[in-house]
């Protein structure tokens, strides 16, 4: 099959592999985004992005005003949280959070005060022809920016990328149920055509694209009406066909570019900018009004809820008062998930907060989406292969993941895992392989985090002896001069007082011992045979002396003789 597809304006690639699911979206689509009521308290999560935890700057007590800075970015890969509405901090402690592993994590609780009060923001202040990549890295990491579209990857990490060529906007929402994003582009489609143009401008991009699933035809015409209106150039809405997961940033980049970002790259690396649609009208929020994230727009769905519906709720609100909102529960409500079917998780209590992340409650009967069995034996028919839009080998990433060889699983690029579930969703013997791979990355992630530790601690360790052995060199060159300085200051002493004596001083005995001994070895090495000869004796010395002088007078004439 061509790999290629055509689109009324330009060309579309196709990713490898991919399903086809029921999209159940017109449940939710139908109204408006309402807003959310003021709910009873808030709590905020300290880790609702990719990255190191916020560190709270409130006390226990505190009164805070609506999008005041409540817990500051720690890193360069982290994102500062503010209060979503006025009131008091009433606990910093661990809670339950929306999160796969169920876990408690470090929260913000504020009892909200019923007023609402905004701090004062900086209204409007920026000037949007100055904007520079800096500046509107600077602002996005000020208001807390993530990604909306469930990754949460802080965005002014993104937004600081020098070298793009391309801008893409996603706006596919490939996951069945949800329509969030749907109803914004509906809704706020000038929002989002203007933080296009901003960014685009700004990054320094060619070209903004605008990926779109063609079972939203009312986004798309909206989108495409504000663009011809706004006489932005360089904005292309692009209607992509419906195939799930088209929405995840790797496949849509694919589909919209032809472009595959190698393993362990990402797209600014090629020369691409992705964010989702929703993320781009908080960038506009923050960008045009000085507004930190603090709300966000989630889609409450399914059969277990009475009115499914799409509401703009304040980040920390318990999805318990969002059900509320939307009806309740209906009878037939099961289960509760946050996300989608094909990617969320379930959850046993609705006692949670909303997070960055969440972008649907979905509230399922058993009918709707029955809960999975145990999984049989593999058949190895290699079905899950053939829709694993990462081009994985979903089967043997299953054998080692269920063996804990991480090594191996690694081997097999399990790190390139999306977690769409296309896999367990085809797979024959119901093998939940999704779940299977989770919990190998989260066990490889505790792994080399564990490694990184050990690294960590071993070269602290070799500091440690580092600055001991030095410690200790220098405090024997010390004692070592120390003492040579005592012997110097004896020695001073002891010429002194030679010298008050008028006797000699050591350096002078020294010399004169050894000029005395330098004396009696050449007395010594003076001949000893000399002395009381007798007169015969005398005239044999006299002779032999009388024949040396003669035989070294001699030689020349006898030379000449010759
Ligand atoms: S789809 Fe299921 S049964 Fe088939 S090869 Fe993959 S894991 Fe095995
Ligand atoms: S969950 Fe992972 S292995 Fe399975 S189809 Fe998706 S990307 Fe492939």
């Amino acid at each position: 099959m061509n790999n290629t597809a055509t689109n009324s304006k330009r060309q579309l690639w196709k990713f490898h592999g991919g399903i086809h699911v029921p999209d159940n979206k017109e449940q939710s689509s139908r109204n408006s985004i309402e807003p959310a009521k003021l709910p009873s308290c808030l709590v905020l999560p300290l880790k609702q992005h990719v990255g190191s935890a916020a560190l709270p700057i409130v006390e226990i007590g505190q009164r805070v005003l609506k999008g005041e800075l409540i817990a500051e970015s720690t890193a360069f890969i982290s994102a500062p949280i503010h209060a979503p509405t006025s009131g008091i901090v009433t606990e910093i402690s661990d809670a339950l959070t929306p999160h796969p592993s169920k876990l408690a994590s470090a929260c913000i609780t504020i009892k909200p005060d019923g007023e609402d009060k905004w701090i004062d923001i900086a209204e409007s202040k920026t000037n949007l022809d100055e904007l520079t990549l800096d500046s509107l890295a600077e602002i996005i990491g000020n208001a807390g920016i993530v990604g909306l579209g469930g990754a949460t990857f802080p965005s002014s990490v993104k937004a600081s990328t020098k070298n793009i060529n391309t801008l893409i906007l996603n706006g596919a929402e490939c996951e069945p149920y949800i329509t969030c994003d749907d109803r914004l582009m509906r809704e706020h489609a000038e929002k989002i055509i203007n933080s296009a143009a901003i960014i685009k401008r700004v990054l320094g991009a060619n070209e903004c694209l605008i990926g779109i699933e063609d079972n939203k035809p009312e986004a798309i015409a909206e989108l495409q009406r504000v663009v011809s209106k706004s006489g932005h150039s360089g904005i292309d809405v692009v209607t992509i066909p419906t195939l799930y997961p088209s929405g995840s940033e790797k496949q849509l980049i694919k589909i919209l570019t032809g472009q595959e970002i190698p393993t362990g790259s990402r797209p600014t690396e090629i020369g691409i900018v992705c964010f989702n649609v929703a993320t781009a009208a908080a960038i506009y929020d923050a960008v045009t009004s000085s507004r930190p994230m603090i709300s966000r727009i989630v889609t409450i769905t399914g059969d277990g809820v009475k009115r499914p519906c799409n509401i703009e709720a304040l980040l920390g609100t318990p999805i318990s008062e969002l059900i509320a909102q939307a009806g309740g529960y209906s009878d037939s409500a099961e289960k509760l998930i946050i996300g989608g079917p094909m990617m969320g998780f379930t959850v046993e209590t609705d006692q949670l907060p909303l997070t960055k992340s969440v972008n649907c409650l979905l509230v399922v009967s058993e009918s709707e989406i029955p809960t999975a069995g145990p999984g049989m034996a593999c058949i190895r028919c290699s079905e899950c292969a053939s829709v694993c839009p990462s081009s994985l080998l979903p089967q043997q990433m299953y054998w080692h993941s269920r063996a804990q060889n991480l090594e191996k699983a690694e081997e097999y690029n399990l790190s390139d895992c999306i977690e769409c579930g296309c896999c367990s969703h085809v797979c024959p013997a119901q093998i939940p392989l999704v779940q299977y791979f989770r919990s190998t990355k989260t066990a490889i992630d505790e792994y080399n985090e564990a490694n990184a530790k050990n690294e960590r601690a071993r070269l602290r360790n070799e500091a440690r002896t580092a600055r001991l052995e030095k410690l200790d060199a220098e405090k024997r060159e010390k004692s070592r001069l120390k003492k040579e300085a005592m012997q110097k200051k004896k020695a001073a002493a002891a010429a002194k007082a030679a010298a008050e004596e008028g006797g000699k001083t050591p350096e002078e005995e020294a010399i004169e011992a050894a000029k005395s001994r330098v004396a009696e070895t050449s007395e010594a090495s003076k001949p000893r045979n000399t002395e009381n000869l007798t007169a015969e004796q005398q005239q044999q010395i006299d002779q032999a002396e009388a024949r040396r002088k003669a035989d070294s007078a001699e030689p020349s004439s006898a030379s000449e003789e010759k």
